[in-house]
């Protein structure tokens, strides 16, 4: 029997022992309510970068998901994360060889984190293949190949999840919770600041093979995704207009800082910032007819910080990587609902406002959308 286990039967005995044991305060985070049990989902970490290290790191305080594998184009960093992390050589990949992970039954879900142009197809591998697919935001770099990912995932009968840790966690669940209870009121207004000052210039993150994109695909995601679950809707029109002080650094196709708007069927409407040029930007700010509520920062990893109309957020900083993770097995293996959605057709609206907001910083027109 795992410690785990043992564990869960002791507070189960001491909860009957003493019947009136206080209760966490529920923030609408079952991961920090209670703690799991259930299938442990075994996950391979494809691109072992800064975010894959930061995941894995996460994921030693999982409760149900354990890193079991690695695929990476580097044999010294796999040699140092077999070692760190007790993983097999069975369980070790290459770019090359990881379709033959469908003949490993020690692996149910492999979470991509490389380039975001490399998602779509590393992606769709993983699907043929049979296993489950976790990949990092952004899902691709269109909504056409968005939605093959979508299809492929379907089609193969396995899971497509995308990283929106921001799902988890509790002050931003908090505020979801009191628009939907109203109390908020009448929701008219989301304003979504989102960047950082981008350092070295060769970098993947500037070269637009590799990226899709400039900040739009890496920061101006987190407040168009925001801008969704925090009014509760889907915009129905976007306008976007890019400026560009440095076309030595952000080069054709790369955006710099582009401002962009939404309008939503209810009326109410969004005003976002999306740059690679400023720092300090992390901010989302909701108003309604009846109250407001703002996340400052918003996005970062935490301690995510806010207050409302009603006062301070007091919700736990929560490590984000790990309570995603831990949820995605309740997802994968439970059917579980999230309270905001994390699956591939939700990162394909996403991607279809992005394909948007680029349509109108070239045309200069309103775009449309139907999500
Ligand atoms: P990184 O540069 O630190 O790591 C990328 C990894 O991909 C490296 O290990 C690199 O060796 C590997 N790689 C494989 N093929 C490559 C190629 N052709 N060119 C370059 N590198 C290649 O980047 P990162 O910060 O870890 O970002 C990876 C993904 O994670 C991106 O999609 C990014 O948007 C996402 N991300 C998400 C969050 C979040 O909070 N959810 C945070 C950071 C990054």
């Amino acid at each position: 029997m795992n410690s785990r286990r043992i564990f869960l039967q002791k507070l189960a005995a001491a909860s009957v022992a003493v019947p009136f044991l206080p209760l966490y305060k529920s923030f609408g985070n079952p991961v920090v309510d209670k703690p799991q049990d259930g299938k442990i989902l075994r996950v391979a970490i494809c691109g072992l970068g800064g975010y894959g290290t930061r995941v894995a790191e996460a994921m030693q305080t999982c409760k149900r998901a354990k890193l079991v594998g690695v695929i990476s184009g580097t044999p010294a960093k796999v040699k140092a994360w077999q070692a760190k992390y007790n993983i097999p050589e069975k369980n070790c990949y290459n770019y090359e060889n990881f379709d033959a992970i469908r003949d490993n039954p020690d692996i149910d879900a492999v979470y991509v984190i490389t380039p975001n142009a490399l998602h779509h197809d590393q992606v769709i591998r993983v699907a043929k293949a049979g296993k489950h697919a976790i990949s990092e935001k952004p899902m691709s770099i269109n909504a056409k190949q968005g939605q093959e990912m979508v299809d492929a995932c379907k089609k193969a009968g396995v899971k497509l999840l995308v990283g929106y840790r921001m799902h988890f966690e509790p002050n931003t669940l908090e505020i979801i919770r009191m628009r939907k209870d109203g109390e908020l009121g009448k929701i008219m207004f989301f304003q979504g600041l989102s960047g950082f000052k981008i350092g070295d210039p060769t970098q993947w993150r500037l070269n637009k093979q590799l990226a899709g994109g400039g900040s739009m695909m890496d920061i101006g995601i987190y407040s168009i995704n925001g801008a969704r679950y925090m009014t509760g809707e889907d915009p129905i029109w976007v306008t976007a207009q890019e400026t560009k002080t440095d076309p030595v650094k952000f080069k054709e196709g790369v955006d710099e800082t582009i401002q962009f708007q939404f309008g939503f069927p209810s009326g109410a409407v969004a005003s976002c910032l999306s740059t690679y040029s400023m720092n300090n930007l992390d901010r989302f700010f909701l108003n309604g007819d009846k109250g407001f509520a703002e996340l400052q920062p918003s996005t970062g990893y935490g301690p995510i910080k806010g207050r409302t109309n009603k006062g301070e957020l007091t919700g736990p900083h929560t490590i984000h990587q790990a309570v995603q993770m831990d949820e995605m097995a309740a997802l994968i293996f439970d059917n579980k609902q999230p309270i905001v959605p994390v699956d591939g057709e939700e990162a394909v609206k996403d991607l279809k406002i992005i394909d948007a907001i680029y349509e109108a910083c070239r045309t200069g027109k309103k775009v449309p959308l139907k999500l």
